[in-house]
């Protein structure tokens, strides 16, 4: 578990998080949240202090062995003083205590009965964003005795805390980035779904429960889809999925959201199963082979949008596959036109408009196509297969991947690469 912390704040010393853990009171009608959390980590130089990311969360104290740590903030980041300088492979453990009222991150809904994580987990816990940086979470989380739940790892019996409250804990026992940490809970209905080897949750409300089972049908197919493009079997134990008020989709570890308004139009034949795809196909690409950092993101999105419409072509047919091909193809010609293209690595991923997103998602998605067609059917999945064997539980950078795609077909790819990821850089 190699870390590559952002050298935010001079003295900011680089660490490896080991292990969170979490108990997380979460209040919809205040929309607030109280967290007492531990975190766990190894120093990997000599120093004092040490930065998280932390949202706008208000942090109360930080204890380390029993004794108060002092800490600031700047901007979104948490220095924490060690008080003194600390040995280069100390094993620290952090005591957090911290309440706040995110303003995204943790979605609260009221009228609906619903409290959802949705990507950004420094806005709910204080964590290290970097998606190097992979970890094992115990997450507890308070929450009405009459909800149903589901959350990332593997879940602990439910504790009854009082006469309204119960403790929902889930336990992930894979090292994984903190961008795929989180839960889904509400006034929700657990729907059936036909299995094939992996244990299958479906959480939505009442009003798409029964909607949801049909659109969400093809889930084990899916998953045996990509296990065998993967080379590699699903990572877990369970697949949630869960339907919540307003998402445009998200993959957590084990776990994906999508919305109401997402099973509406898929049962009105208005959508495909395209975002169930590719949300699981994240489970893969993006949670288990994760981009370094998020210069490398087309790695995770363009990967994911590519294994969409490899899946629609495995479950709608041929046309389905160039029908995406050539919406990708037009959304590079559409940027192209208004000079907004970029190479697939960015030098930084700061603030990304649309353009960028296109450039990541599509342009990404259409290199694989390019890189398919080169390479042929057999080369180009053995390459997929080899790559992801490789890199499971790891991060990769666009060298990975051109790697895998050089040794699977016997050829010298750099001209492709440097055309479509680096740009004019070497
Ligand atoms: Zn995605």
């Amino acid at each position: 578990m190699l870390a590559f912390a952002l050298a935010v704040g001079t003295a900011s010393v680089p660490f490896d998080v080991r292990h969170y853990q979490l108990l997380l009171q979460p209040e919809l009608a205040t929309r607030s949240v109280r967290g007492e959390e531990r975190i766990d980590l190894d120093l990997l130089a000599n120093g004092r202090e040490i930065a998280f990311d932390a949202g706008a969360l208000q942090v109360d104290e930080i204890r380390l062995r029993g004794r108060a740590l002092q800490f600031r903030r700047e901007d979104k980041r948490l220095i924490v003083d060690l008080g003194v300088e600390q040995p280069v492979q100390r094993r620290l453990s952090l005591q957090i205590r911290y309440h706040g009222m995110p303003k995204f991150g943790l979605e609260f809904h009221p009228e609906a009965g619903e409290i959802y994580t949705i990507f950004s987990t420094s806005q709910w816990m204080v964590a290290v964003d970097a998606p190097s940086q992979r970890a094992t979470l115990d997450l507890s989380v308070v929450l009405p005795n009459s909800w149903r739940a589901v959350g990332t790892g593997d879940a602990v019996l439910i504790h009854h805390l009082d006469r309204d409250h119960d403790v929902r804990r889930w336990r992930l026992t894979t090292p994984m980035p903190s961008y795929v940490y989180g839960f889904v809970a509400g006034d929700l209905e657990r729907a059936a779904l036909p299995e094939n080897g992996v244990a299958l949750d479906l959480l939505a409300d009442a009003a798409h429960a029964q909607r949801a089972r049909t659109v969400f049908a093809a889930t084990a197919d899916v998953l045996s889809f990509f296990a065998e493009k993967a080379g590699v079997p699903y990572p877990h134990r369970r697949y949630s999925q869960a339907v919540v008020v307003d998402t445009i989709g998200q993959e957590l570890a084990g776990l994906s959201l999508l919305s109401d308004a997402y099973v509406d139009d898929a049962a009105n034949g208005k959508r495909t199963v395209g975002l169930i795809a590719h949300e699981t196909a994240h489970q893969w690409w993006g949670n288990a082979v994760t981009c370094r950092d998020w210069n490398e993101f087309w790695l995770n999105e363009g990967m994911a949008t590519f294994m969409t419409a490899a899946y629609l072509q495995h479950h709608d047919g041929e046309a389905a596959y160039v029908e995406a091909v050539n919406g990708w193809r037009e959304r590079i010609d559409a940027l192209r036109a208004k000079g907004a293209d970029k190479p697939l690595v960015f030098p930084d991923w700061n603030k990304p408009s649309g353009d960028d997103r296109a450039v990541v998602y599509q342009k990404g998605a259409y290199f694989l196509h390019v890189l398919r067609g080169e390479l042929g059917e057999k080369a180009f999945w053995q390459a997929i297969r080899d790559y992801t064997r490789a890199h499971m539980n790891a991060s990769v950078q666009t060298r990975d991947l051109q790697q895998a795609m050089e040794l699977a077909s016997g050829r010298d790819l750099s001209a492709l690469f440097n055309e479509w990821a680096y740009g004019a850089r070497p």
